[in-house]
């Protein structure tokens, strides 16, 4: 059998904080379990929340934690040309479309919908499904849009997309005891997801689903939180001819409370643990991995 390729993928917009420190020693764990390899993937393409400080700061603490990864560090900065290859493909199939109604007009066109009695759907991320009607146009008229529009998103026409692929569309979900089980993917929940914009020419999910077929990752293991987004990474990697991982949603790490911990929270970064005198172990014990 080829040799399991695992990745941590970080967005150093922030600290390392023990919800980071905890998927990355799920990863490391259960690529060890199978004599498997771990790379390190850093998602940067928000060049303005995604500092060289932060990412220098975040590799010290993964250090620090007694992670190692194998091969070289991919950098999705350094790939913006490998992601707008992509939307190219897609774009010449007509299945992405430009979308220029702003953030605040798409909540006014919602509201009023919902207010006219409408039954609008939100995505699982809660924005709501996009209520324009660009994905209607020609390509002439696509391509018009483009240069004259002052911004843009570039949106997956997801009907389209789904009507190409046939149904249902499934991934392998690895569970804890390393059963493998069948989850059938529910991507019309995401309506049309936002691939690019004229800005920026990439977006989380058309970065990952290309990286992860780059770095022949064959096992995803990642937070819950991303169970949803699965959904549209195995549109992406039918619609693109790449090969599905098998994925791996682990639990999130929560406080007293029950609410998961995030790094607005700064009591929970690694920096201030390791400050506050905490050792590598102690951030094991923290995240139950002891
Ligand atoms: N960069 C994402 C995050 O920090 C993780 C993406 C993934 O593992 O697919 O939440």
């Amino acid at each position: 059998m080829p040799q399991s390729i695992f990745r941590f993928a970080p967005s150093p917009n922030g600290r390392l904080h023990l919800g980071h420190a905890y998927s990355a020693l799920v990863n490391q764990r259960r690529a060890r379990a199978v004599d498997g390899r771990l790379l390190l993937r850093i998602e940067d393409i928000d060049l303005e929340r995604c500092t060289p400080e932060l990412e220098a700061a975040m590799l010290e603490d993964l250090d620090w934690l007694g992670l190692r990864w194998d091969g070289e560090i991919r950098r999705q900065s350094e790939h913006f040309d490998r992601y707008a290859k992509a939307l190219e493909t897609l774009e010449a199939d007509g299945l992405v479309y430009p979308a220029v109604l702003s953030r605040g007009e798409i909540r006014a066109m919602v509201a009023a919908k919902r207010q006219a009695g409408e039954d609008w759907p939100d995505d699982p991320d809660g924005s709501p499904h996009y209520p324009g009607d660009e994905r209607t146009l020609d390509m002439a008229r696509r391509a018009a849009l483009k240069r004259e529009a002052p911004a843009y998103a570039m949106r997956l026409d997801m009907e389209k997309a789904l009507a190409r692929l046939g149904e249902p569309l499934q991934w392998s979900e690895v569970a804890v005891d390393g059963t493998i089980g069948q989850v059938t993917a529910q991507p019309r929940r995401w309506g049309d997801v936002v691939l690019a914009r004229k800005d920026v020419p990439a977006s989380y999910h058309l970065c990952c689903v290309v990286d992860d077929a780059e770095q022949e990752i064959t096992d995803v293991v990642r937070g819950r939180d991303l169970f949803e987004a699965t959904a549209v990474h195995r549109v992406l990697q039918e619609l693109l001819g790449l090969p599905a991982p098998r994925y791996h949603h682990h639990d999130l790490i929560a406080d007293d409370d029950g609410r998961k911990l995030s790094k607005s929270r700064g009591d929970v970064a690694i920096g201030a643990l390791r400050q506050g005198g905490a050792e590598p172990a102690d951030i094991l014990r923290l995240v139950g991995l002891q």
